[in-house]
């Protein structure tokens, strides 16, 4: 492989123990223009390995077995005041190598910042239950400790806001952690943890390995060292980590994949129905794992929200990450692309109506990127994959339904369940659907919405486990009981003696 010397690209070894290790060799170039943007090295078992050795010794350390919640919370505000002064640097490198417009990373840094001020708020606020009254001179206290050594598994779409939508909240419970970002977008987590170190936090407590999912992943969940493991992407890779993670007996939380439908009733404000669905749709290239790619509409109200749908995504303006003027940028890589492509014409075979988009951008500037229009398919078939698979891009899939019943149907009619939307404004339909509607998350009103407090995750096929709120840090703690008898009894077994 050739490696461009020029002195722009950054290179980045394995940040283990507070220093940055292995040759660079795994080069990411722009989706969006070709151009070699970082060299990131490719981690063996050894280093994996290494990285989960050093995590353990510093979790083991007494300096941070004895720190006090408090300081724990200390040390995160004093996070989050760095990452607020690196979070433009933050979302260059993101934007950059995921291909999105550079205010919308800016956007997904500003929420995982968001993210590292609720975990301080947790730890400082963190508490245990007691059980004096049990039995006679008998109580219990039971507490949340840390787990211990965490694997976070962090995907590309959302690379620093997912790394800090885990990483704060293992940290506030006690954690060392081992962090592996994506091949595609390693930059971020490798400049978080040099952020984490810099903020007061023991060097060696966040390590990163970078390198490629089915090795330098694969190892890190099979490592017997790591005792949880936090995990997001794909339903097919979540399956191979729960898998791999059985053998130790390994806890792992899923945050997966999702089809989530707009289901939209004809009382609703079609406005803005039509604004939130093209929002929730096509933000981020479409490649979030809550992207509103089904739009499921009242036959009555079909051809008015279709028609106003559409000419709000004729108005996306698709382009480099750094023009100011992008709505979206480019896919993550162009096999992904022509897998979105695909998609398509498969949707058009199945009697798909393509409204809008279809298309890869012919416009100037564009031809060297993964891009692809903003998409919207009608008439699409309950049973075809456009309306049951994740596409992870652009596309919008539009079915009709006939009555409250039919729509509760076609929302659960995936084997997704990470979130819903329903659009009404009758309360007693927005309880009673919102109630009938699987998945972790369902929206009443709006999509794509959410706040650091709201601990996020799915059901069914979009996994469990949660990420972020108190619910977020939970999952890296485990429950136990102190049981403390203050006056000795005899054993129920023994015998009385000779009298
Ligand atoms: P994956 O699920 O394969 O990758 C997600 C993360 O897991 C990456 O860090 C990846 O590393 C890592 N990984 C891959 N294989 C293993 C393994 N065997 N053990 C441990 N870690 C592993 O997603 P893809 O990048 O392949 O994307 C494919 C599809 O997944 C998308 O089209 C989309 O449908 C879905 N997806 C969903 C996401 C979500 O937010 N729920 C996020 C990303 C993708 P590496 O990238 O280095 O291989």
């Amino acid at each position: 492989m050739t490696i461009d010397t020029s002195t722009d690209v950054r290179r980045h070894g394995h940040r283990i123990g507070g220093a940055e290790i292995g040759e660079a060799t795994i080069e990411r170039r722009s989706p969006a223009s070709g151009e070699l943007l970082a060299v990131y090295a490719d981690a063996t078992s050894h280093d994996v390995d290494l990285a989960v050795r050093t995590s353990r010794a510093a979790f083991d350390s007494v300096a941070w077995q004895d720190t006090a919640h408090g300081q724990r919370a200390d040390l995160l505000d004093e996070l989050v005041r760095r990452l607020e002064r690196e979070a433009d640097h933050l979302a260059a490198i993101d934007s950059a190598e995921v291909g999105k417009p550079l205010a919308f990373a800016a956007g997904d840094v500003g929420l995982g910042i968001a993210h590292a001020r609720q975990a301080a708020a947790i730890a400082r606020t963190a508490a245990g239950e007691s059980f004096p009254g049990i039995a006679a001179r008998y109580t219990a206290i039971a507490e949340r400790r840390a787990v211990g050594v965490v694997g976070l598994i962090v995907p590309w779409n959302f690379p620093g806001l997912i790394t800090l939508q885990k990483l704060p909240y293992a940290l506030a419970a006690g954690c060392a952690v081992v962090i592996k970002p994506s091949e595609f977008t390693s930059g971020s987590a490798l400049e978080i943890a040099r952020i984490v170190e810099e903020s007061g936090f023991p060097a060696g407590l966040v390590n990163v390995v970078t390198g490629y999912g089915h090795t330098a992943g694969h190892e890190l969940v099979a490592h017997p060292g790591v005792n949880y493991v936090s995990f997001t992407g794909s339903t097919r890779t979540g399956r191979a980590v729960a898998s791999t993670a059985a053998a130790n007996l390994t806890r792992v939380g899923l945050e997966l994949g999702g089809k989530t439908a707009n289901v939209v009733f004809a009382d609703a404000d079609l406005a803005e129905a039509a604004e939130s669905t093209v929002f929730g749709a096509f933000a981020n290239q479409g490649e979030s794992c809550v992207a509103t790619s089904r739009l499921i509409v009242d036959a009555s109200v079909a051809d008015e929200l279709v028609s106003r749908v559409v000419a709000l995504t004729r108005d996306i303006v698709v382009g480099l990450p750094d023009d100011p003027a992008a709505d979206i940028g480019s896919l993550i890589h162009h096999a992904h692309r022509d897998s979105v492509a695909a998609a398509v014409e498969a949707a058009k075979a199945a009697g798909g109506v393509v409204e809008v988009g279809g298309a890869v951008p012919t416009a100037a500037g564009l031809q060297d990127g993964a891009f692809y229009l903003p998409t919207v398919v009608s008439h699409v078939d309950p049973d075809s994959a456009l309306f049951q698979q994740e596409v992870f891009g652009p596309v919008l899939a539009v079915t009709t339904f006939d009555d409250e019943e039919d729509a509760v149907r076609l929302a659960n009619a995936t084997s997704y369940g990470l979130a819903q939307s329903l659009w009404t404004t009758d309360l007693n339909r927005a309880l009673t659907v919102g109630r009938k509607l699987e998945a972790g998350t369902v929206w009443v009103n709006t999509c794509s919405d959410g706040s650091p407090a709201l601990a996020f995750g799915g059901v069914k096929s979009s996994g469990y486990g949660r990420d972020g709120g108190v619910e977020g840090y939970l999952e890296f703690t485990e429950y136990r009981t102190l049981q403390v008898r203050g006056e000795r009894r005899p054993s129920p077994f023994t015998k009385p003696g000779p009298s």
